[in-house]
Parts: structure tokens; sequence; C-alpha cells
């Protein structure tokens, strides 16, 4: 017999049932999660106290069925609230807040009609801590731990001979009455287990989120160096092609300029040939050092020295001068090794794209900061215009510019260079409020 990789199609249905697995940050597949769960939970307390019912006719017992039941059944009408009321509520958090804080007062009852301090069920006090949690992380986790206690000392401070159901409870399983030192120690034992299940299950939670965040950084840098390395191969061969015919068109005309200088009119023409040629060259050249980059002889350099030489020559660039100050926190005695013509074309690019977003007095901080694991930071922030979210995605992609004389390589070739180095260039933006592209390289060794 033949078995499909998803199984048989009524196990299939059922799959298509559940909600898709939530990924780190995402309450709303969580909610839908929880209120799933809930449901469950539901139908397998009813399956256990019709069980109970079933197998113990006892008298005693038939009061905390009837609880049991009456409980069930308000978790089931709540559940259908919360199923109604999902699609249109904007505030998950909010509403996560109010499901879990009722979730502790369901767990309360349930502790408190099953023989309160003796009850079985204060277990679930830490499931509700757990996917707290999960969904309202550390601080969530926390504030439900300190709700839970209260709650447990209060129905354990509850005079037990005023209610009957539990005292029926008690006595039909020949339970003792704790003493009033045995009920402190139980409170501030569970309380403590409440609050260490909420750090280390928030530390969990916080931990895999910065793990998934990570893990989607890196799936969209790969994806960017495969498209990067696809369009880079099927464009060099191009460029190449391109290159060598526009050297000699350059070469002819201005052979042909210099013997038709008696008409101005041609003159003028061949200027313009000549201008858009240079253009186009320019283009291929850069487009050639995205397309394939250069090698490059990697030596020990100075990282501090170097990026005070190319901010210098930056600085004095008649085309953007006195747009910007350019504030520098520099690690001395941090050396690298890379090739020195790439690591001017990264900062250079980097600082051009700051200059260019920046209006009159704008700011521009470049540092090279030494991290852990023998790294070193480069970050370059702006105070520009920044970028918004939906264009960040794109802002690497080979000609994507948002600027009437860009020509949309200048990160492009950044992000290859980098690639050579095993780093990557990272970016994050506000509209408005500039931008950082910062990246990593690795200190050498020879470091003093
Ligand atoms: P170009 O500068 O020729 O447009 P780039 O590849 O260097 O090409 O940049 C692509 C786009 O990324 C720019 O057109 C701009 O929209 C955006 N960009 C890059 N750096 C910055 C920055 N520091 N501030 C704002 N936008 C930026």
């Amino acid at each position: 017999m033949v078995i499909k990789k998803d199984g048989h199609p009524v196990f299939r249905s059922f799959l298509k049932l559940l909600p898709s697995y939530p990924s780190a940050n995402d309450t709303h597949l969580k909610l839908r999660w929880l209120m799933f769960a809930r449901v469950m939970f539901a139908c397998l307390l009813l399956g256990a106290t019709l069980f109970l019912q079933i197998q113990n006719t006892d008298p005693v017992l038939a009061s905390l069925v009837a609880s049991l039941y009456l409980l069930i059944g308000f978790i089931f009408v709540l559940s259908l609230l919360y199923g109604t009321a999902f699609r249109h509520i904007k505030r998950q958090k909010l509403f996560a807040y109010l499901q879990i804080v009722i979730d502790t007062i369901i767990v309360t009852v349930i502790v408190l009609i099953t023989g309160g301090f003796h009850s079985l069920f204060s277990f679930l006090y830490l499931v509700v801590i757990i996917y707290a949690s999960m969904i309202l992380y550390m601080r969530g986790g926390l504030f439900l731990a300190c709700l839970i206690s209260l709650e447990y000392t209060l129905i354990l401070s509850v005079d037990f001979s005023i209610s009957a159901n539990l005292a029926g409870v008690i006595n039909h399983f020949s339970l003792y009455e704790p003493s009033a030192f045995e009920i402190v120690y139980k409170v501030l034992t569970t309380s403590m287990a409440c609050i260490a299940v909420a750090v280390l299950s928030g530390l969990l939670t916080e931990q895999n989120r910065k793990t998934q965040a990570e893990l989607r950084v890196m799936s969209t840098h790969v994806k960017r160096v495969e498209k990067m390395a696809y369009m880079g191969e099927m464009a060099a061969g191009l460029a190449h092609e391109i290159k060598n015919p526009l050297a000699s068109l350059v070469g002819s005309i201005q052979l042909l300029k210099d013997d038709l200088s008696c008409d101005p009119d041609h003159g003028r023409l061949m200027e313009i040939v000549l201008r858009e040629t240079d253009r186009l060259s320019t283009l291929v050249n850069e487009f050639l050092l995205f397309a394939r980059p250069p090698a490059g002889r990697p030596e020990l350099l100075h990282l501090k020295e170097t990026i005070e030489e190319v901010t210098g020559l930056f600085e004095r660039d008649p085309h953007h001068a006195m747009r910007f100050s350019v504030t520098k926190r520099l690690d001395s005695d941090v050396r690298v090794i890379m090739d020195p013509a790439h690591l001017r074309q990264v900062l250079w690019n980097l600082l051009l794209n700051a200059a260019e977003s920046v209006q009159d007095d704008g700011m521009i901080e470049i540092h090279a900061v030494a991290i852990k694991n023998n790294d070193v930071r480069i970050h370059i922030k702006d105070n520009g215009c920044g970028i918004s979210a939906d264009v960040v995605p794109k802002i690497f992609d080979p000609f994507f510019t948002t600027k009437s004389e860009g020509t949309g390589l200048g990160l492009s070739i950044v992000h290859r260079i980098l690639e050579a180095y095993d780093s990557r260039l990272d970016v994050q933006s506000q509209v408005g409020c500039g931008a950082t592209f910062s990246f990593v390289l690795k200190r050498s060794g020879m470091a003093n």
C-alpha cells in the first residue's frame, strides 16, 4: 500500500482546521492557537467529568460535577465569544491579556472546586504562565505570575468551612485541614514556581524571537546573494561586449571631432555624443564592478587611518562640501585584512548616499568599534530623508534608484564587495529620521 506524504484525506482535512504554526512575533496566529487549545481543553475536561460522573455516583461529588459542567459550559460560551470578536479586534495584545487573565480566573475556580489547598489542578497555573510568556513575552508572563500568586493567596485564605463543596470534597477524599503555616508555605512555593516559570519561559521565548529574526535576516541575505550572483553572471559578459565597441566609438569620434572643428554645430553634436558615451562608459564600468568585482589584494590595514583618509577626501570633494558635518568615533589599533581599494569603495559609496540624503547642515556619523568575537562593526549613520519600509527590500537590487541622476549600483557594489569578506550590509531606517548602514569585519589577529 502506498502511503501519501500528507497522510489520509481525513487527517489532511483535520490539519486544515488547525491554525498554521505561528512565528515568534505573530500574536494573531498565537491567539488562534490559544483559542483552539482552550476548546480542546474544555472537551478534555468534559470527557473527564463525564467519566467521574459515571464512575462515582456518590452524592457528595454531585455538586462538584455540576460545578464542573457549569464551568465547561462557560468555557465553550467564552470561546464562541472570542471566536466572534477575534476578527474585529484590532488591539490583539490587549485581547490576549484579557483572554489570559480570564483563563487564570477559570483555573482558580477549577482549583477552588477541586479541593483548594489539596487540588491536583494547581499545575494548570504553570501551563497558563508558559503560554502567557509565549504570547506576551517576559513582561506579560511576569504580570500573570503575580496575578496568579494573588489569586492563589486569595483562595487559600478563604475559610474552608464556608465552602460546602470544598468541605464535601475534603471529607470525601479523607483529606486533613492544613494549618496556617502550611498554607503560607504552599502560597510561597507556588508563587515562586510561577515566577521562575515566567522568567524561564520568557527567556526562552525572547531567545526564540531573536533567533527567528536573525534567521529571517540571514535568509533574505542568502536570497539577495543568490540573485546578485545570477544577475552578475548574466550581465558580466554583456557589459564586456558593450565596453569594447564603446571604446572604439569614443576613439573614432574624438578623431572626427578634431577634423570637423570648422563647423560649430557639428562640434556641439560631437560634444553631446562624447558626453553621453562617457556616461555610458562610467555606467558599464560600475556595472562590471558589481557584476564581477575584482578579486582584490587583501592586506593588513589600519582601519582608523583608512577611514580618516577616505572621510578627509570626501569632505574636501567640491560636489558636496559644506552641506554636512562628519563626526567620527574610531577605535584605534583596529586592523583588518582587506584590499584598500575595496574598503575605500565601500566607505565612499555609503558616505555618498548619506551625503545625498541630507539637507544642508546634515550630520553624518561614522563609527568603527571593536565588538565581541574579535570583530569590528562599522556604521555610517545620517539624519537624512530615510528610507520607507516598502523601499528597503529593493535598495540592494542593481539599478534600483529613487534619484533622478542615480545609477542604482552603489549599494549593489558595496554588497558584492562585502560578500567576498563574508560580511553583510545591514540597514536600519525610518522615514524622516535618517538611515544607518552597517557591516562587520573580522579584526586581524595581528592587532596590538
Ligand atoms: P543610487 O545612489 O545611484 O540611487 P544606490 O544603490 O547607492 O544607488 O542606492 C539605491 C537607493 O537606496 C537610493 O536611490 C536611495 O533611495 C536609497 N538609499 C541608499 N542610501 C540611502 C541613505 N543613506 N538615505 C536614504 N536613502 C538611501
